[in-house]
């Protein structure tokens, strides 16, 4: 069986993302028609063509004993599984958290163990973007307060304007800088 250890994750600041994250999806192992009690069912993972690891699953009444390997290490985690009645008839099948008890139909490794995405602290690509283009338009507003062109390809000019304090000029061009490196940096580690 494979391991982890070595996968490569994109972060947005400090957090993960969902799309680079491994998930275990309750639904997908159900859809493989093992799901009886006793039945064992075993699940891959890839990202981009890349095969990380694989997972057993054991099925018993209420939860589901997994089997996987994590630096080098076998590890089994117990997670319980519950249903809920759908509106057009038939029932549907959720994971619980481990460690929050939410309903969620997807689980995530977190370097330990499988929990929820929430527990997880992950962040989707879509709202990754949004950071940065936030992050974007702060640096810009601030670029336009000391009456230079948006876009951190122009320079900060060296000195402050006429009408302003010394120390405004300085905050402003600190906290331009700091910003912009940041998300060049993290541009860049997107990129990788
Ligand atoms: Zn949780």
């Amino acid at each position: 069986m494979g391991g982890w250890g070595s996968g490569s994750y994109i972060r947005c600041g400090s957090r993960r993302k969902v799309e680079k994250s491994l998930p275990l999806d309750i639904r997908k192992l159900h859809g493989q028609g093992l799901f009886s009690h006793g039945g064992i069912i075993t699940s891959q993972w890839s990202i981009g063509g890349k095969v990380y690891s694989s997972l057993q699953c054991r099925v018993m009444e209420n939860h589901l004993l997994l089997f996987y390997s994590y630096n080098g290490l076998e590890k089994e985690q117990s997670i319980d599984f519950d249903w809920t009645d759908c509106n057009y008839g038939g029932n549907r099948i959720w994971f619980l958290c481990p460690d929050c008890g939410r309903r969620c139909a997807v689980i995530y490794f977190r370097g330990k163990s499988f929990v929820c995405r929430k527990c997880c602290n992950l962040i989707y690509e879509s709202q990754c973007q949004t950071v940065i283009d936030r992050k974007f338009a702060k640096a810009n507003k601030l670029r336009l307060k000391i009456g230079i062109k948006s876009g951190s390809s122009s320079p900060l000019p060296l000195f402050k304007p006429l009408n302003m304090h010394q120390k405004t000029w300085d905050r402003i061009r600190y906290e331009i800088e700091h910003i912009e490196s940041r998300v060049w940096a993290e541009l860049e580690r997107r990129s990788l």
